[in-house]
Order: C-alpha cells, then structure tokens, then sequence
C-alpha cells in the first residue's frame, strides 16, 4: 500500500475514533495534541504478526529473568528504598521483595521502560492486525490518561504494546489501579519511583494478594504419586498435599497447613514441583502466564537471599517446535484423545487430553508435550 494512501487512511481511523473519545471525556484540544503527527508504526505491525516458532524452555526463560545479575540490583534496591517499602507495606499490605521482582521482570528496575510513544502504539495496534480491539480499548484509556494530565504525550512512553513505565501497567490497568504516592497531584508511573511501586503494590493487593503469606513452594513428591492431582485447578490444602506424600524440598516444613494450593509440573514428572498459593494468582492477574508468576515468585525469594530450585530441569529435553505440537494434536485427535482443534498452543485442554492418552496407555501422566511422547504417538499411527 502507498504509504500516502495509508496516512489518509490511518486520518480516517482517527476521525471516526473522536466521537468515542469524547463520549468517554476526552476534549478535542486533547485529542488534537495526542494524534499531532502520528503515523502509523510499521514495526509494530511487524510484530504483531510475528509468532515464533519455538517456546523457549522455561529454564531459559527463567535463566534471564532471575539472573545473578537481576538478584543483586534487586538486593541493592531493596536497601536502597527501605524506608518507603515500609510505607508502601505498612499501607497495602503487600510483600517488598514481591514488589521489587515485578520492577526486576517488568522493567530491569526501570532500566527499559520502552521509548514508544503509547498513543502511536496503540493507534496502529487498533488501526490494523490481529489486536484491533484490544489497541482501541487501550487508545481510549491513554486518552483518558493524557486528559486527566497525569504525562504530557512527550513523555507517555512504553513498548510496542502499550505497556508504560516501570511497572508496565497497559492503560486500563493504569486508569484503575495506579496511584499519587507521593502526593504530587499525579500518578506518574514513568519517572516516579514511590508511585510505580505503590501502583503495584495497589494493583496486587485488589488481585487479592494476602499479607504475611508468600507464592508457594518448590516440592518433592513421592513414588508412585498421582500425576492427575497437578494442574491450577486442582486445589487442596497443605495439609492434604502433605498427607498424600508431598513435602517441601530440603526438609523444610510448610508453615501455615490450612493454606490452600495446586501442584504445577512446569516441565512434566522430571523437572521441578511446586505447590502454588493464593498470591501466585494474584501474581497471575500482572501477566497470565505461569513461567511469568513462577519468576517473579522465585526472584522475590533470591532477593530475599533463598537458595535456587533443588531439583534440576531436564535441560536435555528439547521443546517441541510449532509443527510438532499440532502434528502431535492432531494424532491424540485421531486416537480419540480430543485436543479441541491443532493450532499448535498446548493449553489446558491439550495437556488434558495428553494426561488422559498417557493413562490409558499406563504411562506416567503428567500432561507433559514431550519428544518421546510425540515420538510414541507416531509409532502408533504407523
Ligand atoms: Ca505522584
């Protein structure tokens, strides 16, 4: 398309977006600044588009996100804002060292906080791709932002996806949670350390989070154990889990017996166990991912100076590549092992049908999309 035809386009977009905007209170002196200039980002849409062929291990994700490197600065910080981690504990009732993971694994501690400017972001996300509803909910909420006068649009900067300052709170997430901590007159996430980390702080406690708790534990399970019991969903207490055999690696005891928590196997029956608590979900609503909460858990207990996993992950295990998870869907399909359709994204339904294959064939079944798996699977097919 000539990038002409495109502007005038793009122009379009943003005139029919006024009434919109205005119905949610936006003025037109406002909207006029915001839009100044504004091209579509050809980048973004780029990566948009973009779906990369392999899932990193979470062992290499992991790696990065909670490097010695990432542990120290998150000591350091920790000494460094003392006194206002009292305040902002003594006032929301979340834990510091959470707090200072999620700076850690959101920004490098404010280190890449993302230079895009969010409205271009945003526009070209809702003007074009696969995100279009999510980058006009997101544009109308950066609206609102620029007219409240929280940031001037010179300064309202953030990653490809909207995601803004040291917190990376997208829009909506600002409008509701973000506070003034330190009682400027605005909630300025960008440049403001009191306020990032209060904003957080608030954010995790209307997730739920409970103070005095933390996000759970790495455990050891017994032979034989059953591997069905695993999953988010499955929920006992700790008292239960420790009945059926289950126990906290090196020879720690569980302190609170009553709280609740699920087994997850990030990396099948050979990696590391973890029963996980009521603030790993709360971690969970700041990203919807479990190698995301796991992080910010296990860099909160480094910082914390804890020790790393007990146990190994099976690193010799190589992950399987896009094609092979949908050839692998496909052929639990044809088994009568219903996957729910073979898009290559092994979700809960997909580790259920793995999980269900794995029994009646009397293997171990922990839900697990290995090679030898797939392998085991084609063999069958002939
Ligand atoms: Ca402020």
């Amino acid at each position: 398309m000539p990038s002409a035809v495109a502007q005038s386009g793009f122009n379009e977009f943003v005139e029919r977006l006024w009434p919109e905007a205005r119905a949610k209170g936006v003025s037109r002196g406002v909207f006029d600044r915001a839009f100044r200039g504004v091209r579509p980002d050809p980048d973004i849409l780029e990566k948009d588009a973009h779906q990369p062929e392999f899932v990193k291990p979470i062992w290499v994700y992991l790696a990065s996100a909670v490097s010695a490197r990432r542990i120290e600065t998150g000591a350091r910080k920790l000494r460094a804002y003392r006194s206002l981690l009292d305040k902002i504990e003594a006032r929301y009732g979340v834990d510091r060292h959470v707090l200072i993971a999620i700076w850690g694994m959101e920004s490098s501690y404010g280190s890449f906080r993302g230079k895009r400017y969010v409205v271009r972001s945003l526009a070209t996300l809702a003007y074009q791709g696969r995100r279009q509803r999510f980058g006009r909910t997101q544009l109308l909420a950066a609206l609102r932002i620029l007219q409240r006068g929280d940031i001037s649009p010179a300064k309202m900067t953030g990653s490809w996806a909207g995601a803004m300052g040291h917190t990376q709170f997208i829009p909506t997430t600002y409008n509701t949670h973000a506070v003034d901590f330190d009682g400027d007159g605005k909630r300025d996430i960008w440049g403001n350390i009191p306020d990032a980390l209060a904003s957080t702080a608030n954010y995790l406690r209307a997730s739920k989070w409970r103070k005095g708790e933390t996000w759970g534990y790495e455990v050891v399970l017994p032979r034989g154990f059953d591997y069905g019991l695993a999953g988010r969903k499955r929920v006992k207490t700790l008292r239960e889990w420790r009945g059926l055999g289950v126990k906290r690696v090196r020879g720690r005891i569980f302190p609170r017996p009553d709280d609740r928590a699920s087994l997850i196997l990030p990396t099948g029956a050979r990696g590391p166990a973890f029963l996980i608590l009521n603030n790993f979900r709360s971690i969970l609503r700041y990203n919807n991912a479990t190698a995301y909460a796991l992080a910010v858990g296990h860099l909160s207990d480094r910082i914390r100076g804890f020790s790393g996993f007990a146990r190994p992950w099976p690193k010799d295990a190589k992950p399987l590549a896009r094609a092979e998870r949908e050839e692998l869907q496909r052929l639990l399909t044809s088994k009568g092992f219903s996957t729910g359709g073979a898009d290559g994204i092994l979700g809960s339904r997909s580790r259920e049908a793995i999980r269900a294959y794995q029994r009646a064939r009397g293997l171990v079944a922990d839900g697990f999309p290995s090679q030898t798996l797939l392998k085991r699977l084609r063999r069958e097919a002939g």
